[in-house]
């Protein structure tokens, strides 16, 4: 895709993200919660609401592209052909309705199946990641550098410990430095961005949470695979990792070992 043509689809969408400043306020001031499959699982009118405007974003500028996202269902839609963006309107939803922080907008624009644009939006700290295929990432226009090479043992690494065995966070534990998780799986993904984190793994993502992290994870040299250290399908997601380049070997070994990571 042409640079210019790149640029133009970047400038509508930032416009489009700062739209939101003064969108969220609103609807957090009038949050309505609903649960989906139990009662942790949440859903807010933020969510629904923003999803929906940008769909109406996605049908007023660019009317050829798709939108893939969390809250619709997306059954007539082939991830890999044409003009695709794949969505999660708030990740850390649990987080926005009990701590109104750390909870961001994920958005990839995928051409073809190649990822080309990616946003993630942290809103309650005005931090705005964006990577452009071949140009780099960026948090604020300010531009991200490839973190330096990080050992596990010096290492903070981030998982969810509902999901994983006893045994397997008790070895996580001896090899690292130590355990911190945000509860957003974009914001866990870009505190391995920046460096501050060794690695960041979900066991069981949705294209959403993780169609962003692509494209950080190869402007700026960052080890993206499933569990089994295969590439990962951005269209169907599953056992994810994101991971400085000096943990992933160690930390799908240690995942892999014995029976390996699954609770059940
Ligand atoms: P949470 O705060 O609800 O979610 C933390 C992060 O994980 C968010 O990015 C969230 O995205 C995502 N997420 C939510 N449900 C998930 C699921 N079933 N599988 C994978 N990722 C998920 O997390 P929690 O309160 O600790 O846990 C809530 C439920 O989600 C539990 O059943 C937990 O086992 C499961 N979960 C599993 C994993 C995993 O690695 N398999 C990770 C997190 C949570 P949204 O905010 O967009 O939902
Ligand atoms: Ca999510
Ligand atoms: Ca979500």
């Amino acid at each position: 895709m042409e640079r210019t043509q790149l640029m133009q689809i970047d400038d509508a969408v930032n416009a489009w993200l700062e739209t939101l400043d003064e969108i969220i306020p609103k609807l957090i001031n009038d949050m309505v919660t609903t649960t989906k499959q139990n009662r942790f699982d949440l859903v807010t009118n933020v969510d629904k609401t923003i999803q929906q405007h940008f769909e109406r974003f996605l049908n007023q500028h660019f009317p050829s592209h798709q939108l893939f996202a969390e809250e619709k269902l997306n059954n007539d839609i082939n991830a890999k052909q044409g003009h695709v963006w794949i969505m999660d309107p708030i990740d850390g939803t649990t987080n926005l309705v009990k701590q109104q922080e750390d909870y961001c907008i994920i958005l990839g624009y995928f051409v073809n199946g190649e990822p080309v644009l990616s946003y993630i939006y942290d809103y309650p700290h005005g931090q705005l990641y964006k990577a452009i295929k071949g140009y780099g990432a960026y948090v604020n226009g300010k531009t991200l550098h490839e973190p330096e090479m990080l050992e596990l043992k010096d290492a903070i690494v981030s998982y969810n410990p509902l999901v994983i065995n006893d045994a397997t966070i008790s070895d996580l534990n001896a090899a690292t430095f130590g355990y911190r998780c945000i509860g957003s799986c974009g914001l866990d993904s870009m505190r391995v961005v920046k460096g501050q984190f060794g690695a960041h793994v979900n066991t069981n993502p949705k294209p959403w949470d993780i169609a962003a992290q692509f494209l950080f994870a190869s402007e700026l040299g960052l080890k993206m695979t499933s569990l089994n250290n295969e590439p990962l399908d951005f269209s169907t997601a599953g056992p994810f990792i994101i991971s400085n380049k000096g943990c992933h070997a160690d930390m799908l070994a240690i995942l892999n070992a014995g029976d390996g990571y699954k609770k059940y």
